[in-house]
């Protein structure tokens, strides 16, 4: 089996009341894929960097024996930078910057070998740039898509058309409402479902996620965490997680989308406990398998 993974690759700035990162390793792509690297033997990965991409971030992916052969580097380019800061709910974030630099004319191409992958992960990236994407992919057996409020609002044709191609959408609660016009998020969930993807996650921070495909409604807890450091990359990481096992399983059924769904959860609470992607590094299948079973435990009964 093979996973593609598409997105941003970024050098973050980070503000929590719990403490400070100064461009660190971030964007999409890199939270998905190292998730998905605990799962998945090899994880390619397609996305854009500038000149600047420290040497240090290429050793983290190649460690994480990432295939870096879709990486675009541009010499003469900057890196993407984002930074945000958090409130003491941790739920709400303000976004002081994005500069674009080297992604704002990214231009997805997708190397020949990694044309037949079979499992699909397209991060938050412009819907245009998902299809062209997909247009280069022959035949996935599943394609997983993210998207956000930037492009419900600002793109809201196009990511319809996207989202027909979309086998499984992963969107948090306020942008599902955002996209049906709906509060209540079984309503919404219902809605989307008639929009193309067969199977939806909404993500509800830190109060778990809802999976819903044509015959199931499932609703993962969320982990009860002490120690939430910082939250950047915890939906990436649970899609990572999500489409890692996913891969690994290469089983489809709901019962089994149910459990990629805790171990999407379980990426997801690893992530925020620490700054940037630490909180994914150094984990042991033993650590997952533990927090798995610890998620299973909290909704027995
Ligand atoms: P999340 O916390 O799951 O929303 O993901 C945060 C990551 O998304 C950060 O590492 C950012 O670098 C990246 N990011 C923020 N804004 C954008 C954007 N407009 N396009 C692509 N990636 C972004």
């Amino acid at each position: 089996m093979s996973l593609l993974v598409v997105g941003s690759l970024a050098l973050d700035t980070i503000e929590t009341p719990f403490g400070k990162a100064q461009e660190t390793l971030g964007g999409s792509a890199v939270y998905i894929s190292t998730a998905a690297s605990y799962f998945a033997p090899q994880v390619r990965l397609v996305g854009v960097v500038g000149g600047d991409f420290p040497e240090k971030a290429m050793s983290f992916l190649g460690e994480r024996n990432i295939d870096l052969e879709g990486l675009q580097r541009i010499e003469s380019g900057k890196t993407f930078r984002w930074s945000g800061k958090y409130h003491y709910d941790l739920n709400m974030r303000d976004t002081l910057f994005t500069k674009l630099n080297v992604f704002e004319k990214f231009d997805p191409k997708i190397p020949e070998a990694y044309r037949k992958s079979k499992y699909v992960c397209l991060g938050n990236i412009d819907p245009v740039l998902q299809r062209k994407v997909l247009d280069q992919i022959e035949k996935p057996k599943l394609v997983v898509g993210d998207t956000m409020n930037f492009w419900i609002e600002g793109k809201h044709d196009e990511l319809m058309k996207t989202m027909k191609h979309f086998d499984v959408l992963i969107i948090n609660d306020s942008e599902a409402r955002l996209l049906t016009q709906e509060p209540n998020l079984i309503r919404a969930g219902k809605k989307i479902i008639g929009m193309g993807p067969k199977i939806l996650i909404i993500k509800k921070g830190e109060h778990g996620a809802i999976l819903l495909t044509e015959n199931t409604i499932f609703s993962a807890p969320a982990y009860p965490m002490e120690n939430i450091n910082d939250p950047t990359g915890a939906g990436d990481s649970f899609a990572g997680g999500f489409i890692g096992w996913l891969e690994k399983s290469d089983d489809i059924s709901d019962e089994n989308l149910k459990k990629a769904v805790i171990y999407g959860s379980a990426m997801a609470s690893f992530c925020v406990e620490k700054f940037g992607v630490d909180g994914l590094n150094d984990l042991t299948h033993l650590k997952i398998q533990d927090r798995f079973r610890s998620f299973r435990d909290l909704s027995k009964f």
